[in-house]
């Protein structure tokens, strides 16, 4: 049954900006501060307080247009959307509506299969953040803390224009890295600097008209987004086949027990009773002004990832690496440290197998690795040029990890470490070895072939891993295959 439908999906996604001050006072924004310790007199909601645009918030908002190819509006308006609730003291949310700052624009990401899709972008509109009601620990009270009162935030609305759940888990995730690469939002979920609202509907496959939605509110992970969907779809689907009506309302995802509740009945536009805000002037933005934000707009996820197929980087590597700006950082400042040609998929293997391995072992993010680009890039160098095999470099990127600050050479020579590529010193053992097992030479030139392996691991160890496995081989054959030893 589910099969003849599809979800249709709107994403409306609350993007904070990461500027030091709120939208309109110059109250600070840091996370996690003593409850109404970062409050100005305005986003209190004293009377005769008056709202001054933050600069870096609208040129973050400029930044986030021109990124995904939108308009950038030379004249945006705020407005003011009244309600009612007491993380609001002032009655009213400063948004934009009518003219929002961008309009328009798409962002292109990849399906689950690596099929390439685009995200059509409706429009993003700058807007306050309301305070917190805070319940825990109050026995039977709430508290209201508005240090997040008046904290930016960039309303992202998407259109109606996806059809699965994991789509929109991806499309989201694309537009996670584009907001992280740009510098305009730390990204962090858990704290809320990045809220996602999807809003579902259903029809059946072949139809091209759009039905009643449901607006499930501030999803706060990728996976819980599409379990949410997955969760709506389904059921909208049941309501339909058996006649049922779709109430267009707010539901609330709830991860625990896996399903969407009704919280409250969709208001209307008409219900917010929208007008531009007397108390503010319209944001003039000047052609030059726009301008001198493109000029200095960082290299975006999608150019990255083109960059790295072309170094070749395998295309699913080049994905994961684009979405991650500590990756992508990492990475190049160890392609510009090498010391010799190395292979560029050689050293994005190193960091998303080895290096990402070893900081989740160690319970550390990127930006805390002991191992810097430059120490990696020591170590790959070696290993490139053949100074030590890679068993050997594994040792030495251990050592790197825990002597923090050590150069890859250092390490190599304090330890001993250097491939032995002489092939006198490497004869020597390969004699001693065939000389000693006499039994497994017999086996060896009977036919049993397989008993070569033996050879090589017992010059290795002689050597302490440190022969060219190469050279061994060449050494082991000759010697086996020739009549003296
Ligand atoms: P509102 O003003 O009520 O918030 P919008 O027209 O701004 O409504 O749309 C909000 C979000 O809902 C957008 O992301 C849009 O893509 C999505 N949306 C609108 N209609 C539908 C629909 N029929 N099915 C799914 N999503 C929809
Ligand atoms: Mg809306």
């Amino acid at each position: 049954m589910l099969e003849q439908w599809e979800p249709v999906i709107g994403l409306e996604i609350h993007v904070q900006l990461a500027t030091r001050s709120k939208l309109f006072s110059a109250a600070p924004t840091a996370f996690g501060a003593a409850p109404n310790s970062q409050v100005a007199w305005l986003d209190a909601g004293l009377p005769g307080t008056l709202p001054v645009v933050n600069s870096a918030a609208v040129r973050m908002a400029v930044q986030f247009g021109l990124a995904i190819g939108g308009s950038v509006a030379r004249r945006s308006v705020f407005a003011r959307k009244n309600y009612f609730y007491p993380d609001l003291p002032k009655g009213y949310q400063i948004s934009q509506y009518e003219l929002p700052i961008v309009s328009g624009g798409e962002l292109a990401f990849h399906r689950e299969n690596g099929d390439a899709a685009m995200l059509l972008l409706e429009r993003a509109h700058l807007e306050e953040d309301a305070g917190k009601s805070i319940h825990e620990g109050l026995s039977g009270n709430t508290g209201v803390d508005l240090n997040r009162a008046g904290v930016p935030l960039l309303e992202v609305v998407t259109r109606p224009c996806l059809g699965s759940a994991a789509d929109a888990a991806m499309a989201l995730k694309r537009l996670h890295a584009l907001v992280r690469h740009l510098g305009i939002c730390d990204g962090n979920l858990e704290q809320g600097s990045f809220r996602c609202d999807a809003n579902v509907s259903v029809r059946q496959r072949g139809d091209d008209d759009l039905y009643t939605r449901v607006e499930i509110k501030n999803i706060n992970s990728f996976r819980f987004v599409q379990r949410a969907i997955e969760f709506e779809f389904e059921r909208q689907v049941h309501r339909r086949v058996n006649g049922e009506h779709i109430v267009q309302e707010t539901r609330l995802y709830d991860p625990d027990r896996d399903e969407t509740r009704s919280m409250r009945g969709k208001e209307e536009a008409e219900d917010y009773r929208y007008f531009p805000d007397p108390d503010l002037l319209p944001v003039v933005l000047e052609d030059a002004e726009i301008e001198a934000i493109r000029a200095k707009m960082p290299e975006l996820p999608d150019a990255i990832r083109r960059r790295y197929e072309g170094l070749g980087i395998a295309p699913a590597d080049a994905l994961v690496l684009a979405d991650e700006p500590q990756l992508v950082r990492f990475v190049d400042q160890t392609l510009e440290a090498l010391e010799t040609e190395v292979e560029a998929r050689l050293v994005s293997n190193w960091i998303l197998v080895e290096l990402q391995g070893a900081l989740r072992k160690r319970e550390l993010t990127m930006a805390q690795s002991p191992v810097t680009p430059s120490g990696l890039a020591g170590l790959l160098s070696r290993l490139a040029d053949g100074s030590i095999s890679s068993k050997i470099a594994k040792q030495v990127f251990e050592a790197l990890l825990n002597e923090e600050g050590e150069s890859a050479d250092a390490i190599i020579e304090s330890r001993g470490l250097k491939q032995i590529t002489d092939s006198s010193a490497i004869e020597a053992e390969v004699a001693a070895v065939v000389a000693n097992n006499p039994d497994q030479v017999a086996q060896y030139r009977a036919g049993q072939t397989k008993v070569f392996n033996f050879f090589v691991g017992k010059v290795m160890a002689a050597t302490r891993g440190k022969a060219n496995p190469d050279l061994v081989r060449d050494l082991l054959q000759a010697r086996l295959n020739s009549d003296d030893g």
